[in-house]
């Protein structure tokens, strides 16, 4: 379940030394090396898969409930106000490396502008034809 050519397979299992902030059995959390604010941080699984559609159940059972824990550790030791879990799948969606990760990213009151997007339009009957075309694959 690990790949060595996979830096973050390195990173999780010590191999590679990083700026760890929480480490269990299943998953490491280091801080970013490129941070968008102060404590981004990355929840690494130890075991290799390339996206959440990858994940075996008890991995995806867990991520969400660690990604709580980190970011109401930080809104007491960092004074956060709030934080964002971000995961990107893909390289069309921002995903760089290839091993599922988890971004927390601690938000600041009155800080940057970051993980939004300009809302679009779209009519009732344009948004029925869409949710029809994914639900019919979900059948
Ligand atoms: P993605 O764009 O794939 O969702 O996020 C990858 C993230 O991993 C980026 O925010 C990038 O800064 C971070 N990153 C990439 N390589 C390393 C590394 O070797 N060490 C650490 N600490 N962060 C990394
Ligand atoms: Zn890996």
């Amino acid at each position: 379940m690990k790949d060595d050519t996979c830096i973050f397979c390195k990173i999780a299992n010590g191999e590679i030394p990083s700026a760890t902030v929480y480490e269990d059995e299943m998953f490491r959390v280091i801080l970013d090396m490129g941070p968008a604010s102060r404590g981004h941080a990355l929840i690494l699984p130890k075991n290799h898969f390339s996206d959440v559609c990858a994940l075996d159940e008890e991995t995806s059972s867990k991520v969400l409930a660690l990604g709580a824990k980190i970011g109401a550790a930080m809104k007491k030791s960092l004074g956060c106000d709030g934080f964002n879990l971000v995961q990107n799948n893909g390289e069309a969606a921002g995903q760089t490396v290839f091993h599922f990760h988890m971004h927390v990213i601690p938000r600041y009151a009155g800080g940057p502008d970051m993980v939004s997007w300009k809302p679009g339009e779209a009519s009732a009957e344009e948004l029925a034809k869409t949710a029809e075309c994914i639900r019919k694959e979900l059948e």
